[in-house]
């Protein structure tokens, strides 16, 4: 039986609301004839599926039985799955529109380099935002309108977290309280003066547990107003994560960046705004610790790094095929292990998880004939599909990489994976 050839325009965003409203949402999708499957999880990072069942929002099955009913079929055409990237940091304003870098929808361009799910690591570009007069008030109003609007719209799809406060001396329970109520996941050190406050920050973190603390790390910020952080500070303030480790865009010095990694305990966040020097460093030394779950990965953009679409595809690139560690693990590292440390349940692919997930595969005249030979040669991947929450958001192909040599397509013929 014929199947499906590529619509015209190349892509089509397909995510519809009202259809779930209305109940109309495609129930099941099977995708079959995967070529490589990438879990997000960095302590096995490759899995043996070859094709799995979406029921709804959540993966149903992996390798479910051939002759399995679905009402959506798609042929991977041996292309990799992988977990949809989970941009840790970036830096959102009102909706898809950055006045960082004067451009709009740039949350959807993310999406089509296959971000999925985005936080927030602080709206600090807000237009007019006075950094050195910044009252409690004024932050926590920023976070809650920041999260009742743009955290409100799945822009592109994208499961975007938004809301993170910056925090600032003079804040009290009642202002976590609000922040928690917003539904916010996040809060972070950039502007307080930690070592100035030390007692005043350490109640912030406890206070905030039921969020999570994100510091600024290394030289001072684009702002000009962020506090300088190394490893005195973070190792008696204990953040859940420190922000861009290895440069955002400024890195600690090497002597820290060894001591931080040696000593302490938490998630450690490279980003695209880093100091490549400094991410080959730190990578190798959790590497040799056995300690690849503990790094994080994030754009840290919009901001003057610019806005990048395939931001996070060229970070697993520079991290497999530069700061040597295996494709699966920097897929890991872009995945599981970002959700994870901001508390959130997606980046891992396995029964019962969202049904957050990207098919890709090399580019045509790109290394190697899979996914994981691309990636080590550090060529980038060409995306077909996205899918998020069992939606599928772009089929066929990305609108912001090369097309893969092998493109995933539906099968016209539901139930048969094989036809
Ligand atoms: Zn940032």
């Amino acid at each position: 039986m014929p199947c499906r050839s590529p619509p015209d325009k190349g892509w089509t965003l397909r995510y519809d609301f009202l259809e779930k409203q209305l109940g109309r949402a495609v129930a099941t999708t099977l995708i079959s004839n995967i070529g490589e499957f990438f879990t997000g999880d960095i302590k096995s990072p490759t899995a043996d599926v070859s094709s799995l069942l979406i029921e709804d929002e959540q993966i149903k099955t992996l390798n479910p039985p051939e002759d399995v009913a679905c009402d959506t079929a798609i042929d991977a055409e041996s292309c990799a799955v992988l977990p949809g990237l989970v941009d840790g940091h970036i830096h959102p304003v009102f909706g898809e529109w950055t006045p960082a870098q004067d451009s709009i929808g740039w949350i959807t361009n993310y999406m089509h380099g296959g971000s999925t799910t985005m936080i927030s690591a602080s709206e600090l570009h807000t237009p007019g935002l006075d950094y050195e007069n910044l009252t409690a008030d004024l932050v926590t109003s920023l976070a809650e309108v920041a999260r009742a609007t743009t955290g409100r719209i799945r822009w592109g799809g994208v499961k975007v977290h938004a809301g993170t406060c910056l925090l600032v001396p003079g804040m009290n329970e009642s202002h976590f309280d609000r922040l928690a109520d917003a539904g916010a996941i996040l809060t972070k050190f950039i502007f307080f003066p930690l070592e100035d406050n030390k007692e005043e920050a350490i109640r912030y973190t406890e206070w905030a547990r039921g969020l999570r603390t994100k510091v600024h790390t290394g030289g001072v910020s684009r702002s000009g107003s962020s506090r300088v952080c190394g490893f005195e500070t973070l190792k008696w303030l204990q953040p859940d994560i420190a922000a861009h480790v290895s440069g955002g865009p400024i890195p600690m010095s090497d002597e820290d960046l060894d001591l931080l990694v040696d000593n302490t305990e938490f998630a450690l966040e490279i980003c695209s705004s880093n100091n490549y020097r400094s991410t080959y460093l730190v990578t190798q030394r959790l590497k040799e610790l056995g300690r690849l779950d503990r790094m994080t990965m994030g754009t840290d953009t919009p901001g003057g790094t610019g806005v990048i679409p395939r931001g996070m595809l060229r970070n697993i690139l520079f991290l497999s095929s530069i700061c040597e560690i295996s494709p699966g693990e920097a897929i890991a590292v872009a995945t599981g292990n970002t959700a994870k440390a901001h508390g959130l349940d997606v980046g891992i692919l396995e029964e019962g998880a969202p049904a957050d997930l990207v098919s890709a595969g090399p580019v045509k005249g790109s290394a190697g004939e899979t996914l994981s030979d691309a990636i080590a040669h550090g060529d980038l991947p060409g995306i077909s599909f996205v899918i998020i929450d069992g939606k599928v958001i772009v089929e066929t192909r990305s609108e912001q990489t090369p097309p893969p040599m092998q493109i995933a397509h539906f099968i016209d013929s539901p139930g048969c994976p094989f036809c």
